[in-house]
């Protein structure tokens, strides 16, 4: 058999980080099995569509290195389609028209809650006769099409995660399928697409298993083989809620325009309910899918760990070569052609966990702050140290060319031994030298601020230096 699986998203908007998941991992299934991944779009919900949001998806999957290998198919494009499946199940007795209004709708749901009962549609209209109702829904009277699923007894389902699931029919509602703006739910269309687009498996998120008896009710009705499903774990809050807006962001995109690396997201999101070892944290996508085993994944909700992803970010930016680390930098507006601001930002790379932490790390290393001359002196050394220590410094490097300043570590291991040679101690040369190069308590080193600044100005900033303790 050969391995078709889809993603299947809404177009509301943006790439929910739960749908890169549900993406990476249809992605990775395709990989490993040599299979195909498609991208559906389920737009049938109208109230719900978005300007702009398919473009947006596509983008962000595209960024995340997902490209699909076909679509995007348009759901709300077959509707002429899922229309006529709706009146072939009426005929097969598997789905009838629902004339019931809202108000009584809203009255029964009113009831069963007074009652502590779920909320499902009583079936009212479940045995009108079949031409009655036709005729009604002929002349225009507002109706939908609802299933017409077993009322008793239960149905054993398999899911490659979850084995064995059993959910007894009477939970189960009599799903609308047609609403009465004559569009498709959900529910038939995927279930219809699932079939005509030959997907092989379903992969996708946990709050779709309680609605999987319906639409293996409609393959059955229809004598169509099913594919086989997965269902995902949730994502979850630090406290274990589910993953929403309102503890942070959600949508992919913020994470990219923030300064989080595609890797980074994907090798994260890719962690989130799986991991194919037991020591190791670091893959690429291409890893992944060699080692991908849908089986394996867990059952539990997977909680969704900021510090983790800010590690593995972390981690990819570094790893990044120089020339790419800034050119996304300046791609994401967090950096400019500046010479010395590019410095910065070379020296602020292994204290960044995200890109968007870099101006104000640049600005720290670019500018002096107002100081005292008490500043300059070191805790365990005196004013007139400091200054001799300074102007020695100064003297020192006042005969290195520019060159010199552009190697930070050779800087500082030269410097070190020059110190040494001469007697300083390091704490009593290198504060006042640090001060005066940016006039602050804490800053980067010494080595790193003359880096940043080139020759010429850190020998005035160490003169301003010295003036003031004059
Ligand atoms: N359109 C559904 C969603 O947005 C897809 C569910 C499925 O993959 O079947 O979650």
């Amino acid at each position: 058999m050969s391995v078709r699986v889809r993603f299947a998203p809404s177009p509301t908007g943006f790439l929910h980080i739960g749908g890169l998941r549900s993406a990476l991992y249809n992605w990775l299934f395709a990989r490993r099995h040599g299979g195909v991944f498609a991208l559906r779009i389920e737009d049938t919900d109208r109230s719900r569509f978005v300007e702009g949001a398919i473009e947006n998806l596509q983008r962000s999957l595209e960024a995340c290195g997902l490209k699909p290998d076909e679509g995007p198919f348009i759901q709300s494009e077959r509707r002429e389609k899922h229309l006529q499946y709706a009146y072939d199940l009426i005929e097969k007795d598997k789905a009838y028209y629902c004339f019931c209004t809202k108000e009584r709708l809203d009255e029964v749901a009113k009831q069963q809650q007074a009652l502590k009962h779920p909320i499902m549609y009583d079936r009212h209209c479940r045995n009108l006769s079949k031409t009655d109702a036709e005729n009604r829904a002929a002349v225009g009277d507002e109706h939908v099409i609802r299933l017409k699923v077993p009322t008793e007894g239960s149905i054993k389902m398999r899911d490659m995660i979850r084995g064995d699931v059993e959910i007894p029919w009477a939970q189960v509602d009599d799903q609308v399928i047609i609403k009465s703006d004559g569009y498709p739910t959900y529910h038939l269309a995927a279930t219809c697409d699932d079939h005509d687009m030959a997907i092989s498996h379903v992969i996708r998120g946990e709050e779709w298993l309680s609605s999987l008896p319906k639409h293996l009710f409609i393959f059955e009705s229809f004598g169509w083989q099913a594919p086989q499903y997965a269902h995902l774990p949730l994502l979850l809050n630090p406290d274990r809620s589910k993953l929403s807006k309102r503890q942070g962001d959600v949508a992919v995109e913020d994470y990219l325009a923030k300064g989080y690396l595609p890797e980074a997201l994907v090798n994260f999101v890719a962690l989130l309910g799986w991991n194919p070892t037991s020591d190791r944290e670091i893959f690429t996508k291409e890893e992944l899918a060699e080692l991908f085993d849908i089986t394996k994944v867990n059952k539990a909700g997977a909680v969704f760990n900021t510090e983790k992803l800010n590690w593995l970010n972390a981690h990819y930016l570094k790893s990044l070569d120089e020339s790419v680390y800034l050119l996304k930098a300046r791609e994401l507006g967090f950096l400019d052609e500046d010479v010395v601001r590019m410095r910065a930002a070379i020296i602020a790379r292994e204290r960044i966990t995200v890109l968007s932490e870099l101006p104000a790390l640049i600005e720290e290393a670019t500018t002096v702050s107002d100081y005292s001359a008490d500043m300059l002196v070191w805790k365990k050394s005196d004013a007139s140290t400091a200054k001799t220590r300074l102007k020695s410094v100064r003297d020192y490097i006042a005969e290195k060319d520019e060159d010199w300043f552009g190697k930070p570590l050779a800087m500082e291991e030269e410097t070190r031994t020059w110190i040494a040679g001469q007697g300083f101690s390091n704490g009593d040369t290198l504060w006042p030298l640090r001060v005066a190069l940016s006039g602050r308590e804490k800053s980067p080193s010494p080595f790193e601020l003359m880096f940043v600044a080139g020759k010429d100005e850190s020998l005035s900033r160490i003169d301003a230096a010295l003036e003031k303790m004059a």
